[in-house]
């Protein structure tokens, strides 16, 4: 009889641990300040992510969610307009071009990757396209190239939902950087999270910065003149604060994750598919997806074993009761439903030790086994 390991599917607690004194003394000099909205930690905070990613602005809002929805807005994206985005993906992606008004177009996934497949894509495009959303999926860079010629052939906006894949890089590139705009979360559990919602887009351009500056603030240009209705969505300062503590440690986090992988990957039986990684390409496995043709067995004796496990996305995005309108039905992405039923994400984060990777991975390999 081996002897049971605890393995949450992440831990959150052990990243504060290590943090700690550090981020009570950011949080406290924000409470002493009292700049809550819009403090000085929100200005230094997008400087330093704008630096991290080599992009020249960023501008903090409140959720991922928020910052793909008022990219698309700064952009004139509304009523009438297409925008393709992947099947294969959180909802959130979805909601928020539904939110400006425009129709989600979906799209299948490359069944290597999980991420949009260019050929689809282009298939897809009709006379109301008018952007693109595409998908670092659990941390994996798209196909930059495929996904940017296809853009500039029809004169396409693209703006990356980066929300799960935040220091990915692509050809040496850090991925934010492609497209018009970028948006990240700092949700918890992302591979950057604050300790509440938060969020951050980054572009390029000067003049759509300013415009995203007014529109996460009221439209507000000075105080109460109120040149376009935005809306009120700031990353928060305390937020802010705490985010800047943790960046400078992403890249050394997101060397564990991949680490982490290899040693899955390693471990894990041939049987199960394990995530590829693109030739020029650096992965930054906000999850771990594995595929077996015995998912839910597996996952059960995993559990049994005290192992919490994940499922993303159990029902894809088209299946969704909010998505009905769109008229999509069972079978139209077949790559998307087959991932849905055969995907198992195991634990990851940075903090996982080598013996927790070890214990995992011989219960996977043995609820493969029993399940024939
Ligand atoms: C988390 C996530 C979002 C939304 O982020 P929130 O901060 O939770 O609003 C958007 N897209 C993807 C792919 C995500 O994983």
């Amino acid at each position: 009889m081996t002897t049971t390991i605890q393995v949450p599917f992440v831990d959150l607690r052990a990243q504060h641990d290590a943090l700690a004194p550090e981020i009570d003394r950011a949080v406290r000099q924000v409470f002493e300040r009292g700049d809550f909205i819009l403090g000085a930690a929100v200005e230094k905070f997008e400087g330093e992510f704008a630096a991290y990613h080599d992009v020249r602005h960023a501008i903090g809002v409140g959720t991922g969610l928020d910052a793909i929805e008022i990219a698309l807005r700064a952009h004139g994206i509304g009523p009438g307009d297409e925008v393709i985005t992947a099947a294969n993906t959180f909802i959130a992606t979805v909601l928020a071009i539904l939110a400006v008004g425009a129709r989600p177009v979906l799209v299948d996934a490359d069944a290597e990757r999980y991420t949009i497949d260019p050929g689809a894509l282009s298939a897809a495009i009709t006379s109301r396209t008018r952007a693109i959303v595409p998908v670092h999926l659990f941390g994996q860079p798209v196909d930059v190239d495929g996904v940017l010629a296809i853009a500039r052939r029809y004169n396409l906006l693209v703006v990356e939902d980066a929300a799960q894949a935040h220091g990915a890089r692509y050809n040496g590139q850090r991925v934010g950087g492609f497209g018009h705009a970028a948006a990240f979360s700092f949700y918890p559990s992302k591979n950057l999270g604050a300790y509440g919602d938060g969020g951050m887009i980054v572009t390029n351009d000067s003049e759509t910065a300013q415009k995203l500056r007014l529109l996460r603030n009221y439209g507000q240009r000075a105080k109460y003149a109120h040149s376009i209705a935005g809306t009120n969505s700031r990353l928060d300062t305390v937020q802010a604060a705490i985010l800047r503590v943790k960046l400078p440690h992403l890249d050394e986090w997101n060397a564990a994750r991949r680490r982490h992988a290899d040693a899955y990957g390693e471990r894990l039986p041939a049987r199960v598919q394990t995530p590829s990684s693109a030739a020029g390409v650096e992965h930054v496995y906000h999850l771990y997806v594995i595929e077996t043709d015995h998912r839910d067995t597996v996952q059960q004796q995993l559990r049994a074993k005290e192992i919490a496990t994940g499922i993303h996305y159990p029902v894809p995005v088209h299946l969704q009761e909010a998505c009905a309108d769109l008229g999509y039905r069972a079978g139209d992405f077949p790559v998307t439903e087959r991932a849905a039923e055969r995907m198992l994400s195991l634990p990851m984060y940075p903090e996982l030790t080598p013996a927790q990777i070890e214990y995992v991975s011989d219960a996977v390999t043995e609820a493969v086994k029993r399940a024939g």
